[in-house]
């Protein structure tokens, strides 16, 4: 057996299958590239679903959580601590926003958001008590607790796990007419990925977002961005929403935002959506420590300069033009990207995502297939592009399309 195997069969001997992962076991990393136990070198096209958009073992990021570890690590939120505030008011700023709530997870966040955008429903916008609807989309991915799968269409994340939460509206994503029939007295909130990530990278029609924009401010509704894997950077811009010039009500962070080194996610809003809270109605003991805090920091610090948002704008736009020409060709059905994030519908009669997936493992590149035959690209933002075009080769060969 070699130290793969052996890895893989303690793995699945001694771990609930809840995943079923690539036959590859990591053991070290940098920038784009992994090494497995046997040495040898993957190109990462995944970047742990956007959690690596600045890459494995970033420099900045990892000085910055180092003297952090040195100093101080927890506190819970019984006491202040001295990188909180900093932390809090960085990120109100770079989403031009007034106030932050950490929570660690997206799926806390996404729950963070849910309670929140119900809150102020009660108590804000007077709706009457019990009563508050949250209008979602089909197809979305927002985290797997008990109320959030509860509002999810697949099937594979939601069966068996009922008695489900009640107070949400499905309607088909990118369809602004089933929206605005779903909202009405009682709805809170509107509560979308403004592009679905986990859906295979699906970017809504031209002009969605802002009509969502206008309708719920018009109806006195919430506007809630889940950002968790397509915000910070992955789409050329700091928000997928800035492609629309579109400001949310609430931002929901996560992933990106703890650098690939520690969980941090936030809700971010105004001072009347998260000025709802009084002490003791909402929490976490790890939400807003002093490490995630010294490590989203520097984040943050890194997204102000805009050079990775421009980053992945111009690798995005070479892979749209290395990506384009496959479409149709036989080899893939349909292709959207956006910033240096795409989602590729394979052909099914060259194999399932996860096939394909496979094949490009053995040449060395890591991605993970979405739902069907759907496969995602989301290098870290930091792959030279050198490396994004050998992983391109690699792609091509497997698709039989080089
Ligand atoms: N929201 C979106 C858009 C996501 O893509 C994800 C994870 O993939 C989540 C929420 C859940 O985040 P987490 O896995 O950190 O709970």
């Amino acid at each position: 057996m070699t130290s793969t195997e052996r890895s893989i069969a303690a793995a699945e001997a001694h771990s609930a299958h809840n995943y079923h992962p690539l036959p590859v076991v990591v053991s070290s990393a940098e920038g784009a590239w992994m090494t497995d136990v046997e040495g040898r070198r993957y190109l990462d096209m995944l970047a742990g679903y956007s959690a690596l958009n600045f890459g494995h073992g970033n420099r900045r990021l990892l000085d910055a959580a180092k003297a952090q570890l040195e100093r101080l690590t927890l506190t819970s939120r019984a006491f202040h601590h001295d990188r909180f505030a900093e932390f809090c008011t960085r990120l109100a700023e770079l989403c031009g926003k007034e106030m932050v709530l950490p929570m660690n997870t997206g799926a806390e966040a996404i729950e963070t958001a849910v309670k929140t955008a119900r809150k102020w429903g009660y108590q804000v916008k007077g709706v009457p008590d019990g009563q508050a609807k949250i209008v979602v989309a089909e197809g979305n991915f927002h985290g797997r607790t008990t109320t959030i799968i509860s509002f999810s269409t697949d099937p594979e994340a939601r069966a068996d796990y009922g008695p489900y939460t009640p107070g949400f509206e499905i309607v088909p994503y990118g369809d602004l007419a089933a929206l605005e029939a779903a909202v009405d007295d009682s709805t809170v909130a509107v509560l979308l990925e403004p592009i679905q990530g986990e859906a295979g990278v699906l970017i809504p029609p031209t002009g969605y977002l802002k009509g969502v924009r206008e309708l719920t401010r018009a109806r006195g509704v919430l506007f809630i961005a889940d950002e968790i894997q397509s915000g910070l950077g992955r789409t050329g811009r700091t928000f997928a929403c800035d492609h629309e010039d579109v400001v949310p009500d609430v931002y929901v962070l996560g992933k990106a935002l703890g650098g690939g080194v520690v969980p941090v996610s936030a809700v971010v809003a105004s001072r009347e959506v998260l000025g709802v809270y009084r002490p003791g109605e909402h929490g976490s003991t790890f939400g807003g420590n002093p490490l995630a805090c010294a490590v989203a920091l520097e984040v943050i610090a890194m997204l102000r300069t805009g050079e990775y948002q421009d980053r992945a704008k111009e690798l995005g736009e070479h892979l749209l033009s290395e990506l384009g020409p496959l479409a149709g060709g036989g080899a893939v059905d349909a292709i959207r990207v956006r910033g240096l994030w795409a989602g590729v519908d394979v052909n099914p009669a060259l194999g399932t995502g996860r096939h394909i997936s496979e094949r490009l493992m053995e040449r060395r590149v890591l991605v993970k297939d979405t739902h069907g035959s759907t496969i995602r690209i989301a290098p870290p933002l930091v792959i030279s592009k050198e490396d994004l075009d050998w992983g391109l080769d690699q792609l091509r060969a497997v698709l039989g399309a080089g």
